[in-house]
């Protein structure tokens, strides 16, 4: 165990750390965790946690910051994945830059109180909306940094091959510091070409790339075969992504562990977006509708990295959305039905470390030597934070306190002692 004994900058003394170890105090210097130590070995400027469970930040892999907040001005009559492309499309001609921040600062401090401090958003790019939303969300990514990270990926999401002038403004966008490059082969009308282009603009400006994929429930082709393939050929194990992938929640069991062992041996990593898809999948069915989300607990037990994220907030494809990873944890441990204590240590570490592992972030978790990026829970087990989709009460963002949240008080009549969640 490392001490070192020159002040600290701040201790968050009597830390539970979870795995039943004793409550340790963690010693913060420069933004960074310097000492994890018995209670009381170091001086400084303290806050006491009395117990409360600490875990790192969460990681949020995919979000659309610049169309979250639309809900008011999208009609949804079918609740289909077109209809959300429609309506989407009709609201942005709509969107300016200042709109953009507005709605997208809304959400983005939405997931601050909810415990995210690293995130990916999407932002799409088209000759449409040009690179306003890019540029909106550009700054708020500057302004945020003092509570989370934000890496952009640009992306068209109403096609590439098909929609003219849309290739050069995602060059641009890349030029102008996007952090990775999406794609959305299923919006084209040549979506191998489609992919191929991404790949081709991933490797000019040395950028990872995360695709959504797949997002019907028709098995009779992949794209993800062609991914894998182009991953291969390109070199690009570890940098690719792939999000949605409800085909494969429709695929008979040795066909889906044959596409689970061609996404592990390719390095292609998956993120489910269980709300979404439980939203826009199925539609058209009138009993037994399936609930088209794919089991990234199965394709991790055969080495795929995954991540669950929350996807869209209040707009034509989510109309739900309250930023929370642990309410996004809950929902898919129950949709999967997976209750087991290891199961639900599992889609935490879907949020966090796996989450983590996806967006390629070094130096992730609570551990000596890292950044002090902390989440302090009023409850025992990590596990109990997702069963009981528990918020944190307490964030440090590189040490500094971001966020606090009261806990609720109950108004009994009847005088009752004073306990501390312990
Ligand atoms: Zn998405």
């Amino acid at each position: 165990m490392e001490i070192c004994l020159m002040p600290a900058d701040l201790i968050l003394r009597q830390a539970n750390l979870g795995d039943d170890a004793p409550l340790a105090d963690i010693v913060i210097r420069e933004g960074r965790i310097a000492a994890i130590t018995p209670h009381g070995l170091v001086a400084g400027k303290e806050i006491n946690l009395e117990g409360g469970l600490v875990l790192p930040g969460f990681v949020e892999t995919h979000i659309h910051l610049d169309k979250s907040c639309i809900i008011d001005r999208c009609d949804i009559r079918e609740g289909s994945l077109a209809e959300a492309i429609r309506e989407t499309a009709r609201a942005k001609l709509a969107f300016s830059e200042d709109d953009i921040e507005q709605r997208a600062r809304r959400t983005l401090e939405k997931a601050i109180m909810a415990g995210t401090m690293k995130m990916r958003t999407h932002v799409e790019i088209d000759p449409r909306i040009g690179l306003k939303g890019f540029h909106a969300i550009q700054r708020l990514a500057q302004e945020y940094t003092w509570a989370l990270d934000i890496e952009i990926c640009v992306f068209p999401q109403e096609g590439l091959i098909n929609d003219p002038g849309c290739e050069e403004l995602l060059i641009e966008a890349c030029r102008q510091g996007a952090s990775l490059i999406g794609g959305c082969p299923y919006a084209d009308t040549q979506p191998d070409e489609h992919i191929a282009r991404i790949f081709a603009i991933a490797r000019t400006f040395d950028l990872d790339i995360d695709f959504h994929l797949d997002f019907d429930l028709d098995t009779r082709f992949l794209s993800l075969t062609e991914v894998c393939r182009q991953t291969r050929a390109h070199n690009y194990a570890g940098r690719v992504t792939i999000g949605h992938v409800t085909k494969l929640s429709a695929l008979p069991s040795a066909d889906f562990v044959a596409a689970a062992r061609l996404l592990a041996s390719s390095g292609v990593a998956v993120t489910v977006l269980p709300s979404t898809d439980l939203f826009l999948m199925g539609r058209g069915i009138d009993h037994n509708v399936p609930r088209g989300v794919t089991r990234a607990d199965l394709l991790r037990h055969h080495g795929v990295t995954c991540s669950l994220a929350t996807n869209n907030v209040l707009n034509a494809f989510t109309p739900f959305g309250d930023c929370s990873l642990c309410r996004i944890a809950n929902l898919y441990a129950n949709i999967a039905q997976l209750g087991r204590r290891q199961d639900l240590e599992d889609c935490l570490a879907m949020v966090t470390s796996d989450a983590a592992r996806l967006m390629n972030i070094e130096r992730y978790g609570v551990a000596v030597g890292h950044a002090a990026d902390l989440l302090v829970f009023p409850t025992e087990a990590a596990t109990s934070a997702i069963a009981e989709i528990v918020l944190p009460r307490l964030g440090f963002k590189n040490g500094r306190r971001s966020f606090f949240r009261a806990d609720p008080v109950l108004n009994s009549p009847v005088p009752r002692k004073h306990h501390h969640a312990k």
